[in-house]
């Protein structure tokens, strides 16, 4: 198998996959810096293998019956070159593929997308280079998350857009401007999430946080535009 780094592994979860019980397979590896990043010990590609690859196969050999999917998260999945092999090879035992994913790498999300079958896609700001740096903690990687959205909206595939509403990057005004830019792109499902201060931010405060999920008329705003909107507190 070509690299395949695990750096963490949850065994039975039912948030993670709509409607499937899944097993979560946190993939070692990240190529950005969000500031609101609760999983950085995952950013690194160097993090140490939690999970051995062919131990995880054994596991899934012994769910049968108990678990429907096989969610790669991270991380950020598409970083790693064994994604493809990963994938091809629990589908074979009879799982369904559910992928989390920021968009990294669209070349690789196509050679994927075959395999599976539901995509958790994170939409960190709005379509300006600038404001994408900001949010990603990195540099130019906006066009390849526009071309990822594109591939994913041509491929049929079910999937929903998210966004982590931190507000130290984003403001009301923003959330509104995704919605339009999703639309106009005819993205059908759409959530938001809220952010709770990472260990380093001590200064943001629960009532800043909680501010998109309070603006009434942002959220009616999401629900007509959105055929599927909901928050997670
Ligand atoms: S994309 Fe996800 S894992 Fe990567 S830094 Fe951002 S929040 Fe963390």
């Amino acid at each position: 198998m070509e690299m395949i780094k695990i750096g963490g592994l949850e065994t039975f979860s039912a948030v993670d996959f709509p409607n499937q019980i899944a097993a979560v397979v946190f993939m070692q590896g990240c190529p950005w810096r969000c500031p609101f990043c609760y999983n950085t010990n995952l950013q690194g590609t160097d993090g140490p293998d939690e999970v051995d690859w062919n131990k995880f196969i054994e596991f899934l050999k012994k769910r049968k019956g108990i678990l429907d999917a096989v969610v790669f998260s991270g991380g950020e999945p598409l970083m790693q070159d064994g994604l493809q092999k990963a994938m091809t090879e629990v589908k074979e035992l009879g799982y369904i593929i559910g992928m989390h994913t920021g968009g990294y790498r669209p070349k690789h999300l196509a050679e994927v997308l075959p395999l599976v079958s539901w995509v958790g896609f994170d939409i960190k700001a709005p379509f300006a280079e600038e404001h994408y740096d900001r949010a990603t903690g990195s540099k130019g990687h906006l066009p390849k998350v526009l071309q990822s959205l594109d591939l994913l909206l041509d491929s049929g595939i079910d999937f929903e857009c998210r966004t982590t509403c931190d507000p130290r990057i984003l403001e009301i005004a923003d959330i509104y401007t995704i919605a339009d830019e999703l639309k106009a792109k005819g993205v059908k499902k759409y959530f938001l999430q809220k952010y709770r201060p990472v260990p380093s931010d001590k200064v943001t405060t629960d009532a800043e946080c909680s501010k998109f999920f309070n603006d009434k008329e942002l959220l009616e705003y999401l629900r007509k535009t959105f055929t599927v909107f909901d928050t997670r507190m």
